[in-house]
């Protein structure tokens, strides 16, 4: 893409080539506040996601910054741009916790939690998209490539087309994307999907989802699409799967550090060193299928299939959208559930769940990855599952069995996990089980074949692959090797 001018009028304003859109910048409040920021490596699969892509690429990242005063002004980040919109509490409350977590999210993820309806929260979700969009079109340079992430700024596709009809503008969700039945309840659902058409191009985690949306295209809009393309006025937008990955070479390399195995076996040491391990690593979510597990857990301690101290799981919650009613309840009947179960099969030094809500760092969660003999991810719905590659990827020595959902997006690209249905409760204590008790040999073979699909899908293949199709000059993809 040639390097165009800045935009006449703004001669101050520093503009990019690459944008990316996001709800959250990639940094901590804390660190915000005080100006030393590094990336945000908090729970969410976007940062992850992001990271590396952005780290070797001249870009700005438009997102807010954490707070409800004025939008600060921050210093770049490893050479990334940081431009900040501000939100108000009212914006938080009802875009974010509201509109974008109390209706969207449930609905994409099989209204597994009932969505609500608030008409004060569209409000606020326009808005707030609103600003984002005015914030982007103010950095980006013309023809720049955009880069427009996830549920939260879905209007943002089409308000940016009509402020800067010169950009190449992407849209890419992280999440689910719902089948009509579900996508049809929203009340406002032509203006969502008008909005996201507003792209170029549309990236969805797999194919059934793209498939969704053309259907619901075609039903609501009346317009003709494909599960490829679809025409809109006298433009094309594209459709398809880019199944998001992970940095697998720097989870290998963390995971193969000698500190990291030293601290995996003081783990085991301290869990009692038990025959079989068991780890799950969550966001507090009702999407991730936590108590369900733990029924399953718990039915097989009662029946004798497991037994404390040959046998600990080890099970990571950590809490997320705290002020949504849905969450602090799921997270209270989580830990009477844990509670429970510690109280009735655990003995004194010997918990029968190692229960633990603190975010844990990169370093540390590699070294429980390689504890972990059965790595269970169990979601009811989920977009992709981060966790579940980094587990693959940590697995430096070939061992460890994956037991993973059906339902997560990870589940297409590793068919050599130990699939399960994690609404079939019986079918989830036997996929545990065939884990726990599965041939070495097997497992190691299993590990080894979803190893080298991560080797090659890893997250710079995933980003090289939206953006081919996304900017078909090339010229962002030629940086994005000489990263
Ligand atoms: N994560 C972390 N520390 C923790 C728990 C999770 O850094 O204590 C990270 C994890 O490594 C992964 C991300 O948070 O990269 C979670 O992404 P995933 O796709 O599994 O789930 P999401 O939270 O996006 O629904």
């Amino acid at each position: 893409m040639a390097v165009a001018p800045l935009l006449i009028g703004m001669p101050e304003m520093r503009q990019s080539s690459l944008v990316v859109v996001a709800n959250r910048l990639p940094i901590d409040d804390s660190q915000a506040l005080d100006g030393a920021c590094e990336w945000r490596r908090s729970p969410g699969g976007l940062v992850s996601a992001l990271h590396p892509l952005l780290r070797h690429t001249p870009a700005t990242w438009v997102g807010w910054a954490g707070g409800t005063g004025p939008a600060p002004a921050l210093p770049d980040v490893d050479g990334v741009r940081m431009h900040t919109v501000a939100l108000t509490g009212d914006d938080l409350r009802d875009h974010y916790e509201g509109f974008a977590n109390a209706t969207l999210w449930p609905i994409y993820h099989d209204a597994v939690e009932q969505p609500e309806h608030h008409r004060r929260w569209w409000d606020a979700y326009q808005r707030v998209n609103q600003r984002f969009a005015e914030a982007t079109a103010e950095v980006a340079e013309a023809g720049a490539v955009v880069w427009v992430q996830d549920y939260h700024l879905q209007l943002v596709p089409g308000l940016l087309r009509a402020l800067r009809p010169d950009l190449r503008i992407g849209f890419f969700l992280h999440v689910p994307f719902p089948p009509p039945e579900l996508f049809m309840q929203l009340p406002r659902r032509a203006e969502l999907l008008r909005g996201m058409l507003g792209a170029d191009l549309i990236g969805f985690q797999r194919a059934q989802a793209a498939h969704n949306f053309s259907q619901l295209v075609t039903k609501v809009l009346e317009l003709p699409a494909t599960d490829r393309r679809i025409a809109v006025d006298d433009r094309m937008v594209r459709i398809g799967a880019f199944p998001v990955s992970i940095d697998t070479t720097e989870m290998s390399a963390l995971a193969g550090r000698p500190e990291v195995a030293d601290r995996a076996r003081r783990l085991r040491h301290d869990l009692g060193s038990p025959d079989h391990a068991i780890l799950s690593v969550d966001r507090m979510d009702y999407t991730k299928g936590i108590e369900q597990r733990l029924k399953a857990y718990s039915e097989l301690l009662a029946h004798g299939h497991v037994k404390v101290r040959d046998t600990v799981l080890v099970q990571v919650a950590v809490p997320s959208r705290e002020r949504v009613g849905q969450y602090q309840i799921l997270r209270d009947r989580v830990e009477r559930e844990v509670g429970r179960i510690n109280g009735e099969f655990g003995r004194v030094g010997e918990p029968a769940i190692h229960y633990l809500t603190q975010p844990f760092d990169r370093a540390e969660l590699a070294a429980l990855y390689r504890v972990a003999d059965v790595m269970a991810v169990t979601p009811l719905r989920d977009g992709m599952n981060l966790v579940a590659k980094e587990y693959v990827a940590a697995r430096v020595d070939d061992a460890g069995a994956l037991l993973l959902s059906e339902f997560a997006g990870a589940a297409a690209e590793l068919p050599q996990a130990y699939l399960v249905n994690p609404h079939d409760l019986e079918g989830l204590k036997q996929g545990l089980l065939a884990a726990l008790r599965a041939d070495p040999a097997d497992v190691r073979a299993r590990m080894r074949a979803m190893r080298e699909h991560l080797r090659e899908h890893d997250i710079r293949a995933w980003a090289r692959s939206y953006l081919s199709t996304l900017d078909q000059s090339g010229s962002l993809l030629t940086r994005l090797s000489n990263g």
